[in-house]
């Protein structure tokens, strides 16, 4: 009899050999089909992964499975090969990464009926690629012109410089030539207008995208045009990083920096660097573009040791003649007493676009960060005295906590430096912003746009139209605002209280706010209306902002990977994080601890393990979370540890309630 080895989305780091039904002769070609497979009292859908000649079960052990599922051509070698290193990489087991990455759809048992009825695609106009400017022209021939295979190309270049334009001219030399390519965006809402210029341009490619958004049926649809060949160009979200593509020749990842491309549950994965690995295993080029590129492919483009992994391309100008960066400037707020967190300047910057009829934009950086102790006095901040991250305020316990390392101390009466007794928490939010700006300016139309205000794709597109159709004045808005698209009618940008970024626990925290400045500068004047952004600040002097005002984000770039290299954190360091929550917080920690005791550990000499670090709050009603941090400086020696490591903390005997996870590189602290 035939033995089919099937991965099942089981949480066990194991295959089930299954006997093929009788009648039934499969060959190696039918590895990578889908079939059904009895498991317990139920049935699951698997993907055969081999056609064992033996099994190390006795064969009248096994049972035969239920059927084959031949509506889809099988899955593709490098599809393997990429949920075999996701697997490795994050840790997590084959079979529940391997199922994890097909749509759901095509996973259960009874999939809902697709609907006959197709969505009716409009044909947009089609849209004649405009001449390339000189420095695109450049970018393109750098990629265009290299030996074929693998390569990796970081386009740096503002909001505006015609990045797009570059991915456009790729993807119709990869469609010239007959292949398949993946264009990754990081929220898909926020980018109904990528959508619309790409099938403007290509309008037979079959273009379709993927998404959470979608409905099971059609995300199935589309991911079965894709493995099948007939959808050409694959627009998605870091879920479509695993979409089979057996004739890929391109990959783009648009705004590589944005933390969206990481997954927050299940296997947490970084879509983009999942991304990079797809290209080099399948020997193609990938091309990540941004204006504020991550740290740690910045370093991989410019540091002198790894210089030569990827490539840097610069667009300096703005595509559009005429088209200028918009003025940047610090309003020092220790000068002025704030009304409402608002300053005069900026109030009065705000009046004027009213007169004008012209848009503004407040924005508020409205991210909970992990409260710090400062002192106003001298400008003290609770820094670890055993590493280089801030220590986080627990108010609970009245203690002060690294989030990195686990050291602790007491919360001090006055500040250690002055003897201010007036320290506290740095950074509070601004939450009234609107009744604040609606007093103010009673004639004004205010529009909130947040993640509450724009929930779904429908409420996003409806008050973008609005705001192009000028039915607002003032925007209130979190970086939401800032991704993807253009407000001609919107001249100034007011950044409210993005200090708490610069000495916020998480030490990343700098770089998001780096990125989210540059990005929402970029909505400010576009064509023929000049922008301008005012920064309400009390370290006008700090390097971040002079480099801002600078639109100098090489200069920002070497400051802080400078002071990480220092303080030993990534890239140039790498991590991983486990993290258990339990109803009680002293179960977590003793988890944790049980972990860390792990007596192979001294073997590691690379990996340093620290101390297990209750949070401030649990993430869940009723479960409180800690976690402990493993580094090291080799990514292979950390990946070789987490191997051993996991054998061991999969063993230890937990109470029934507690949850525990690991990330690899993780991005919050
Ligand atoms: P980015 O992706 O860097 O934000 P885009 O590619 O979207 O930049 O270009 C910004 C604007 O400039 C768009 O309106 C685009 O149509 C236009 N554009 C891009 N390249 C050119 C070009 N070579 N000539 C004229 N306009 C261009
Ligand atoms: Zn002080
Ligand atoms: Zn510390």
């Amino acid at each position: 009899m035939q033995i089919a080895r099937v991965a099942l989305d089981v949480p066990l780091h194991r295959f089930f050999d299954y006997l093929v039904p009788v009648g039934e002769a499969l060959s190696t070609t039918d590895i990578g089909r889908r079939v059904r497979v009895p498991f317990g009292r139920r049935s699951k859908i698997g993907v055969i992964v081999d056609l064992p000649s033996s099994s190390d079960h006795p064969l009248a052990q096994l049972k035969v499975l239920e059927e084959i599922l031949r509506d889809l051509p099988a899955l593709p070698d490098d599809w393997f090969r990429l949920t075999e290193f996701c697997a490795a990489y994050y840790q997590a087991p084959l079979g529940e990464v391997m199922l994890s990455t097909l749509p759901a759809g095509l996973r259960r048992i009874d999939p809902p009926k697709a609907r006959t009825s197709q969505r009716a695609v409009k044909s947009p106009p089609v849209q004649e690629a405009p001449e390339l400017t000189d420095e695109q022209r450049v970018a393109l021939a750098a990629i265009t012109g290299a030996a074929p295979g693998f390569n990796a190309y970081l386009l740096h270049g503002v909001t505006g410089s015609g990045k797009t334009e570059v991915y456009l001219r790729l993807i119709a030399r990869a469609l010239a030539a007959g292949q398949q390519a993946l264009l990754l965006v990081p929220e898909i809402n926020l980018t109904p207008q990528l959508e619309k210029r790409v099938a403007a341009r290509f309008p037979d490619a079959g273009l379709v995208s993927l998404h959470s958004e979608l409905t099971e049926a059609a995300r199935s649809r589309n991911w079965r045009a894709a493995l099948e060949g007939r959808a050409r160009i694959i627009l998605g979200t870091r879920l479509a990083v695993f979409t089979p593509l057996p004739e890929l020749g391109l990959i783009v990842v648009d705004e590589e920096h944005d933390p969206s491309f990481k997954q927050q549950d299940g296997m947490r994965y970084s879509a983009r660097d999942v991304a990079v690995f797809r290209a080099r295993e399948r020997g193609i080029q990938i091309v990540l573009g941004s204006a504020t590129p991550s740290l740690e492919s910045w370093a991989n483009a410019t540091d002198s040791r790894t210089r030569g992994r990827y490539t840097l391309l610069t667009l300096y100008q703005r595509a559009v003649e005429n088209a200028r960066l918009p003025t940047v400037q610090r309003i020092d707020t220790r000068l002025e007493k704030l009304q409402d967190g608002l300053s005069g300047a900026l109030l009065m910057a705000i009046e004027k676009r009213l007169a004008r009829g012209e848009q503004s934009l407040v924005f508020l950086n409205r991210r909970g960060y992990a409260p710090v102790l400062a002192c106003a006095a001298c400008g003290w901040i609770s820094r670890c005295t055993r590493c280089a991250a801030n220590l986080v305020l627990h108010l609970a316990d009245g203690r002060l906590r690294c989030h990195h390392c686990g050291f602790e101390s007491r919360v001090p009466k006055n500040c250690p430096t002055c003897g201010n007794q007036d320290i506290h928490p740095f950074g509070r939010g601004t939450q009234r912003l609107e009744e604040v700006l609606a007093a103010r300016f009673p004639q004004a139309r205010i529009l909130r746009v947040d993640r509450d205000s724009a929930k779904s794709r429908k409420q996003w597109e409806a008050m973008v139209e609005k705001i192009h159709a000028g039915e607002a004045d003032i925007l209130v808005g979190t970086q939401m605002l800032a991704k993807g698209h253009d407000f001609p009618k919107l001249t100034l940008v007011g950044a409210i209280g993005p200090d708490a970024a610069l000495f916020a626990a998480d030490w990343r925290a700098a770089e998001r706010l780096f990125a989210q400045l540059m990005q929402v500068a970029g909505r400010a004047g576009r064509a023929d209306l000049a922008g301008e952004v005012l920064i309400q600040t009390q370290f006008p002097e700090h390097p971040l902002y002079a480099a801002l005002v600078r639109h100098d984000y090489p200069a920002f770039a070497a400051a802080q990977l400078k002071e990480r290299e220092q303080a030993g954190f990534p890239p140039y360091a790498y991590q991983a994080m486990l993290r258990a929550e339990a109803p009680k917080m002293a179960e977590a920690l003793a988890f944790l601890a049980a972990a860390r005791a792990w007596p192979q550990a001294e073997t590691h000499q690379d990996v340093m393990l620290y101390d297990p670090v209750p949070m401030r709050l649990a993430r869940r009603a009723n479960f409180e979370r800690g976690q402990l941090l493993v580094e090291s400086p080799s990514r292979r020696a950390l990946q070789s540890f987490l191997t051993e490591w996991l054998r061991f903390v999969d063993a230890i005997k937990a109470p029934s309630r507690l949850r525990w996870h690991l990330e690899v590189d993780p991005l919050e602290f």
